[in-house]
């Protein structure tokens, strides 16, 4: 999708950062990196433009209230701190309370929050704030499992290290019987 990303200002700003690490933006390898940089951030950080209540604003009805968990959607997200990627699994799981949404529109909302500059623990929280309000469920639960590229590239270097978030609302908080079947079928139950 398409969103307002101003192309020229990334353009200026990547060969900024080129001259400014003493790079000549002109040769032939950099000569068109402005241009790709600015192209890419369109499409990562496309999120911005996009409502993920438009993506879970269409339901079905149901009568069971059975957990639902779709577990292992991968997404790819960039560290407000550094704009380096952090990368990995998402486990979205919710209690219909009467209503649920195509499986494939959980990982499109993880990809919404993803698509923008973000730390994992706020992009944990948004994905089961969103499925909250729009949903009604009886609660919520969501798990990221990333690595961060600040963490093992840079900085500390520790290759490997994975960072774990979880966001409990609804009838998963404090509730340790629930959290305990999300986990399971998380882990376990490998196909
Ligand atoms: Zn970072």
């Amino acid at each position: 999708m398409a969103n307002k990303v101003d192309k020229e200002k990334i353009q200026k700003a990547v060969k900024d950062i080129l001259e400014a690490i003493g790079e000549d933006p002109s040769r032939e390898g950099l000569i068109e990196t402005p241009d790709r940089i600015s192209r890419m951030y369109e499409e990562i950080f496309s999120g911005m433009e996009e409502d993920a209540h438009e993506i879970l604003s269409k339901r079905f009805t149901v009568d069971n209230s059975e957990m639902v968990v779709e577990r292992d959607i991968t997404f790819y997200s960039m560290c407000e701190h550094h704009l380096l990627p952090f990368f990995g699994k998402a486990h979205v799981a919710y209690v219909p309370n009467g209503e649920v949404v195509g499986l494939s529109k959980l990982a499109r909302t993880v990809e919404v929050y993803a698509r923008r500059p973000q730390i994992q623990e706020r992009l944990t929280a948004q994905i089961a704030d969103a499925i909250m309000d729009e949903l009604h469920p009886k609660g919520v639960m969501v798990m990221m499992e990333a690595e961060h590229m600040c963490m093992t590239m840079r900085g500390v270097k520790k290759p490997g290290s994975t960072t774990v978030t979880v966001a409990t609302r609804g009838n998963f908080i404090d509730n340790e019987k629930l959290q305990g079947t999300f986990y399971g079928r998380v882990r376990n139950f490998r196909l």
